[in-house]
């Protein structure tokens, strides 16, 4: 056997290294087989430092009870087995007792474990926090807000059986105590196509199944609807049932969550209406050349519809079958031809869901809102749509890899950049470590492709997806990143098997092949004024709420900012958001293609490992230190363990010399208790520049 064969297989018998920091020898391979090894053991969790690896077991592991959390407790970070529980343990004492706002952000593919690792960070927190009847309220709203918005806004993929199509941060606010008081959520651009199309293989979003399965007979009667999911057009049949999704006991959970959350029955009520209409809309089918509106399907379908929205029936008859142009101040209607009826049709049904989704997490804020007005405190966390990369890529998956793009930049502007900057200035020796800095994507995507897209949207003439590709093919040329047929690549070679009417972006996660087919559409975003209006006109009372454009009075009203430009801006904001918090980093590994337990796909694992910048970050955390304090917070918490610096300290009020002097003294009074002549172990700390590190 040779000697690295006998290193190999003394590794396999362990049952790893819980930090990366303190692994021997370190390479990918041995990181990888680190990471192996622990899931083969059931230990989905590792340090790189103060991130937290989790890589997916799909299975339910009993490393969540109460006696976990109990376990976890007060407990320090290093102290026990690697676990979720003690990041969260960490963020919320640092929360608590050093006043500093966190945010929890949680990276990885689709499927990898993000939207699970959110909720336990959120029910961790939930456990540790005060108790007493008004802040049980509170929590138990924050907890049962997230079944009613995935219900909404989750969905099963290819990838991922509970899939998140939109993005969500929650900031919970706590008071002086570390009891919590509400929070707010945002929430990112839902992709809003999946209500009128799904690619094979997956599903609508799971309400709809959940409220035909889950309903009783009664209420479907009500909400004019039959049990059967294959009635429906708009709800894809190969994959209607999920073996480990129970729609119809969700259903129940889901309508005990909104009452948790205080919607009044007939909010409910009204937002089950309107998810009926939704459906029932897929099922307006014109069969004739023209709009000839014949067919019984449309017919009793439309009829339903309006008796569901309280819309007269002519009116939205109207609204489908024509539209109105405005030219000199002169109004002229044009009969709608097949193609722009359904087109018509699909438009409304998307916007009525995206806007009753808005709605639902206003409705929710409203509820967890802070009523009063005091200093607070907040912990962020952050749960988007994880990096997807389909055999057909649209502006939906376009948006949401820009999205990681983003959260991976600040996680490498953060862990590695900054962290570097940090040894430099403080003035500590440092070989710099190198790393793939993704600015340059973002930058691609922000500033070239979504300017360029929202330039074509809103310029006068013809505006197609060709043209648009056009100009990005003039634009990107030569871009690093960016990639088409008609254009040369940063090697000035040209890709003659790239289809027509593609562009591939080369992303931190790996190449991925955008079609342009409605790229210009979707951004553009638009809802005929002939819709809305009759929407507008609508007596029930929520719809009327969500077209506020169908106002007359407001006819006069700018376009609205186009989808690309909303959903840059609001990343921005969530960027800097994110900058003024102590960050928290998970970062989810997807261990199989196969949604399945104990598989270890190492080529994947690999992969991600890769583009996550994991090996970048365990080399920067090794060459450090890694305990850091400012020489003012490390004299308050350790004063009393020195005679120099206790009782009569008033270290605060003096220069940073005299503190650093402090510590050192103390330091050195621990030291001196703990090893004999310190002296020669003085090489563990360095009093830098305004803090120690050790
Ligand atoms: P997406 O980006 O598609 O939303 P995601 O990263 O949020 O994906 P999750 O929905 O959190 O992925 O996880 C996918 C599935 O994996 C879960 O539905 C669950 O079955 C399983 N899973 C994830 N984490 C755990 C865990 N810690 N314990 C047990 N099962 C888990
Ligand atoms: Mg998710």
């Amino acid at each position: 056997m040779s000697k690295s064969e006998v290193k190999t297989s003394l590794l396999d018998n362990m049952i790893g290294v819980g930090d990366m920091v303190l692994l021997e020898p370190l390479s990918e391979n041995s990181f990888i087989q680190n990471l192996k090894n622990r899931f083969d053991h059931d230990e989905i969790y590792t340090y790189i430092g103060t991130v937290v690896i989790s890589i997916n077991p799909y299975q339910s592991l009993p490393i969540y009870t109460a006696d976990k959390v109990e376990e976890y407790r007060n407990r320090n970070f290093y102290e026990l087995n690697p676990h979720i529980y003690a990041l969260a343990d960490e963020a919320y004492r640092s929360l608590r007792d050093q006043d500093k706002d966190q945010c929890i952000l949680i990276t990885g593919e689709s499927g990898a474990g993000k939207t699970e690792a959110s909720k336990l960070v959120m029910s961790y927190v939930a456990a540790v926090c005060g108790k007493g009847q008004e802040v049980n309220k509170v929590k138990e709203q924050l907890l049962q807000s997230n079944p009613v918005l995935e219900a909404f806004g989750n969905a099963k993929t290819v990838r991922n059986d509970n899939s998140s199509r939109f993005g969500k941060y929650m900031d919970i606010e706590f008071d002086f105590k570390g009891d919590p008081l509400g929070g707010v959520i945002s929430n990112y651009l839902l992709e809003k196509s999946r209500v009128v199309k799904q690619p094979r293989g997956e599903r609508n979003f799971h309400i709809f199944y959940q409220l035909l399965s889950g309903a009783s007979d009664d209420l479907l009667k009500r909400l004019k609807l039959e049990r059967d999911v294959s009635k429906y057009n708009y709800l894809s049949l190969d994959s209607a049932v999920v073996s480990d999704l129970d729609d119809g006991a969700n259903f129940r959970i889901i309508m005990d969550a909104m009452k948790t959350v205080c919607f009044m029955d007939n909010e409910v009520q009204s937002v089950l209406e309107l998810v009926a209409a939704v459906m029932k809309l897929g099922n307006i089918e014109s069969i004739d050349e023209i709009i000839v509106l014949v067919g019984s399907f449309y017919w009793t379908d439309l009829k339903e519809i309006c008796e569901l929205l309280g819309i007269e029936q002519i009116v939205l008859e109207r609204a489908f079958s024509s539209r109105t142009l405005e030219a000199k101040q002169e109004k002229v209607s044009t009969t709608l031809n097949v193609a722009q009826a359904y087109y018509a049709r699909d438009a409304l049904a998307k916007n009525l869901y995206s806007r009753l989704f808005s709605w639902l997490v206003t409705r929710i804020n409203e509820s967890i809102k802070v009523h009063w007005l005091f200093s607070k405190k907040v912990m962020g966390v952050l749960d988007i749509y994880g990096f997807e990369i389909f055999e057909n890529n649209s502006f939906e998956q376009f948006i949401i890899n820009y999205c990681n793009e983003k959260l991976q930049q600040i996680f490498i502007d953060l862990t590695l950049h900054e962290e570097q900057e940090e040894y430099i200035r403080e003035g500590i020796e440092w070989k710099n470590i190198e790393y793939f800095n993704n600015a340059v994507i973002c930058d691609l995507i922000e500033n070239g492709i979504l300017a360029m897209l929202d330039d074509e949207c809103l310029r006068p003439g013809t505006v197609t997806d060709e043209t648009f590709l056009d100009k990005l093919n003039t634009v990107c040329a030569g871009h690093h990143h960016f990639e088409s047929r008609h254009c040369t690549n940063s090697q000035f070679l040209t890709d003659h098997t790239l289809p027509h009417n593609c562009f591939r972006i080369q992303h931190y996660a790996g190449k991925v092949l955008y079609c342009v087919e409605g790229f210009v559409d979707k951004n553009n975003d638009l809802l005929y004024r002939d819709l809305s209006q009759a929407m507008y006109k609508a007596r029930h009372p929520l719809i009327k709420l969500l077209f506020p454009e169908g106002d007359p009075s407001k006819m006069n009203l700018k376009r609205p900012p186009t989808a690309g430009f909303q959903f840059r801006a609001s990343v921005g904001t969530l960027m800097k958001n994110l900058q003024t918090k102590n960050p928290n980093y998970i970062r989810c590994i997807k261990p199989n293609d196969k949604k399945a337990a104990r598989i270890f796909t190492e080529t994947l694992v690999r992969h991600q490992v890769r583009y996550l910048g994991l090996m970048e970050n365990v080399r920067v955390r090794r060459a450090g230190y890694a305990f850091r304090q400012l020489y003012k917070p490390c004299l308050e918490r350790y004063k009393m363990l020195c005679q120099q610096t206790w009782p009569h300290w008033r270290g605060p009020l003096f220069a940073l010399e005299k503190k650093r002097r402090e510590c050192l003294e103390v330091l050195a009074a621990v030291i001196q208790k703990i090893y004999r002549g310190w002296k020669q172990r003085k090489h563990f700390l360095l009093m830098k520049k305004s803090q120690v590190v050790v």
